[in-house]
C-alpha cells in the first residue's frame, strides 16, 4: 500500500484490518471472500477486505431500521446539527479522504480535493434544509377543516455507488436522508471500499461528540453485485437510491418495484454540445477539453458528443487536436498531471473496442492509443480521442466510459437539436453559442431532452445547490440540491375539522 494512503486511513482513524461490513461503529469482517482492492495508478495492491454477504446485509438493514424508530423522533434541526459536525470532520481531513480518492479511483489530485469539497457543500446545504423541510397549507373547500401536507422521515436508504465518484454521491445521498430522518446503508463500489471506510470512519468520530445520535444511522457493507442485489431486495429500505450504469438501473429497479419499493437512478449519460458558428471559440476549447478528458472521460456527465457546425468544423477540431497532443497524462498524485489512468484493463479494452467500431463505420481516430512512456506501469493510460464521424454510426449510442469525443457535423440547428437527442441517455447537455435565441432554443421544450441543460459551459462539472439528474435512460432521478430531498421523505396530506359540523367535500350528502 502506498505509505500516503495507509497514513491518510490511519490519520482519519479506519482500522488497520479495512472490514466489509460497518454497522454504526462496529467494524467486522464480512462472511464473504477475500478481496483485494488495487490502485488505478500503478497496480499496487491498496488493502483486502471480507465482502459482506446477504446475511450482512440483513445485519445492517436490520440496525437501520431500528436506528430509524429514534431518529425519526429527532427534531430536523437536531439531525442537521449531527450533518453539520460531520461537515466539519470532513474540512479537517479533506486532504486524507481526497489522498484515498486519488489513489483508489485515480483520480488528479485537484478533481480528488473538488469532489470532497463537494461533501462539505452538500453539508452545509443540508444543515440549511434542516431548517427547511417545509409543508403546504392548502385552502379547504369545507368550512371549519384545514388541510395541509406535510413531511415525514421514510425509513432507511439503501445506496448503491460507482467507482467513479466514489465518495460524493454517497454524500449526496446521505446528508439529504440524515436531516430528513433517514439511516443510510451504503454498498460502495467493489473498486472503492477504501473510501467508503475512510468515510465512515469520520462518521464514528462524529457519532463520538453526538452521543444521542443511533450508531446505525450510517452502515456500509461492501461487495459487488449480490451484496447491491440483497439491498435492493430488503423490504426494510423504502427507497434505494442507485447510481451506476444503465444495466445496474435496469436490474435495481427490477428488484426494488418487484416489492413496490422505490427506486432513485442516477444511471449512465452519452452527454452532447453544440457549438454553433457564433461560438467564442477559445472559451470553447476549454470548456469542451475540461468536459471531455476531465476524470479520463470517466464522468456520467463527460462529453462524448460534440455537434459542430460545418463552418467552423475543421477550425475547432485543428484547436482541439492541438491541446490534446499537448495534455500533461500521467500520475494523477503529481502536479500538473490533468489525465490519470482509466480504472482497470476492462476500461481500457472498452475504449479500443469502441476506436474499432467508430473506424469500422468510417470514422477517422486521432489519438486513442494506450500509454507506455512517461507513466507509472501497472495502470491503464491512455491519450484522449477525437473521433470524426457520421451522426448515424451505432457506436455514439452508446456510453464507453473513457475519454473518447466524437466529432459530429451539423448544417442547421433543428438538425443539430435532433442528433443530440437522438440517443437513449438523457443526463447533460451543453450548447455553446452568442446567439440568445440559439440558446434559448436549446433551452426550450423543443430544445435538449436532458436533465441538465447548459449554455457556454460544458457538460460536467455541476454544482450541488440544483437537482441533479437525467431523463431517458439515465433513469429520472433527481438528487443533491433544490426539492430532491422529497424523495427521501413521506408526504402526508391532512385534513382537520375543527367544526361541529360534517360537511363532505363535493357537496356529497350522507345523511344518517
Ligand atoms: P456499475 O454499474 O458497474 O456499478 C455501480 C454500482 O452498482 C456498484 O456498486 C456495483 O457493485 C453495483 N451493481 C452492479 N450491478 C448490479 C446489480 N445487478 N445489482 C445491484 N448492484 C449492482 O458502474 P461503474 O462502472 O461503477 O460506474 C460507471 C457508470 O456509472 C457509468 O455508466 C456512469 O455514467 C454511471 N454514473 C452515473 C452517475 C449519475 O449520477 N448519473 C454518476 C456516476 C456514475
Amino acid at each position: 500500500m502506498s505509505t500516503a494512503v495507509r497514513e491518510a486511513l490511519r490519520r482519519m482513524s479506519v482500522p488497520a484490518e479495512p472490514s466489509g461490513v460497518v454497522v454504526g461503529g462496529e467494524w467486522s469482517r464480512g462472511r464473504g471472500t477475500l478481496e483485494s482492492v488495487v490502485s488505478p495508478i500503478n497496480g499496487s495492491l491498496l488493502g483486502e477486505f471480507h465482502a459482506a454477504t446477504p446475511p450482512d446485509v440483513d445485519q445492517a438493514t436490520e440496525a437501520a431500521a431500528t436506528a430509524f424508530l429514534q431518529w425519526r423522533c429527532v427534531p430536523a434541526p437536531q439531525r442537521g446539527e449531527f450533518v453539520r459536525q460531520f461537515g466539519e470532520r470532513l474540512r479537517q481531513y479533506k486532504e486524507d479522504l481526497a489522498t484515498v480518492v486519488s489513489w483508489e479511483a485515480g483520480k488528479i489530485t485537484t478533481e480528488a480535493l473538488g469532489e470532497v469539497q463537494e461533501m462539505i457543500d452538500i453539508c452545509d446545504f443540508a444543515v440549511g434544509l434542516s431548517r427547511q423541510l417545509y409543508g403546504k397549507t392548502i385552502a379547504s373547500e369545507r368550512p371549519g377543516h384545514r388541510l395541509s401536507e406535510y413531511w415525514h422521515p421514510l425509513g432507511p436508504v439503501g445506496v448503491i455507488s460507482a467507482f467513479n465518484f466514489p465518495v460524493a454521491v454517497w454524500a449526496w445521498n446521505a446528508a439529504i436522508a440524515w436531516v430528513c430522518g433517514d439511516p443510510v446503508v451504503w454498498k460502495p463500489s467493489d473498486k472503492t471500499p477504501l473510501t467508503a471506510l475512510a468515510c465512515q470512519a469520520l462518521v464514528v468520530q462524529t457519532l463520538e461528540r453526538c452521543p444521542d445520535v443511533p450508531a446505525a444511522v450510517s452502515n456500509v457493507v461492501v461487495g459487488g453485485v449480490d451484496v447491491g442485489q440483497s439491498l435492493a431486495a430488503s423490504a426494510r429500505l423504502p427507497l434505494v437510491s442507485a447510481t451506476g450504469s444503465v444495466a445496474m438501473g435496469r436490474a435495481v429497479a427490477r428488484t426494488v418495484a418487484a416489492r413496490l419499493g422505490r427506486s432513485l437512478l442516477e444511471l449512465g449519460g452519452n452527454n452532447g454540445m453544440i457549438v454553433t458558428p457564433s461560438a467564442d471559440i477559445d472559451l470553447a476549447v476549454r470548456s469542451i477539453t475540461f468536459a471531455a478528458v476531465g476524470t479520463c472521460g470517466q464522468r456520467c456527465t463527460t462529453l462524448r458528443r460534440l455537434i459542430v457546425h460545418e463552418s467552423i468544423a475543421d477550425a475547432l477540431r485543428g484547436r482541439l487536436l492541438d491541446v490534446y497532443c499537448r495534455l500533461p497524462i500521467g500520475d494523477p498524485t503529481k502536479d500538473g498531471t490533468l489525465v490519470g489512468p482509466l480504472i482497470n484493463e476492462a476500461a481500457g479494452d472498452a475504449m479500443q473496442h469502441a476506436l474499432a467500431a467508430a473506424r469500422q463505420h468510417n470514422g477517422v481516430v486521432h489519438g486513442g492509443e494506450r500509454l507506455q512512456d512517461g507513466v507509472p506501469t501497472g495502470g491503464v493510460y491512455v491519450r484522449p480521442a477525437i473521433v470524426e464521424i457520421a451522426a448515424h454510426a451505432p457506436i455514439i449510442q452508446q456510453e464507453t466510459f473513457a475519454p473518447i469525443l466524437y466529432l459530429i457535423r451539423y448544417r442547421d440547428l433543428d438538425e443539430a437539436v435532433r442528433i443530440h437527442n437522438d440517443v437513449p441517455q438523457g443526463l447533460a447537455s451543453a450548447i455553446l453559442t452568442r446567439d440568445v435565441r440559439e440558446a434559448e432554443r436549446f433551452c426550450s421544450p423543443s430544445g435538449s431532452d436532458c436533465g441538465i441543460v447548459n449554455v457556454n459551459i460544458g457538460t460536467s462539472g455541476a454544482e450541488i445547490g440544483g437537482a441533479f439528474g437525467g431523463e431517458k435512460q439515465t433513469g429520472g432521478g433527481r438528487e443533491s440540491g433544490s426539492d430532491s430531498w422529497k424523495a427521501y421523505m413521506r408526504r402526508v396530506t391532512s385534513t382537520v375539522n375543527y367544526s361541529d359540523e360534517l360537511p363532505l367535500a363535493q357537496g356529497i350528502r350522507f345523511d344518517v
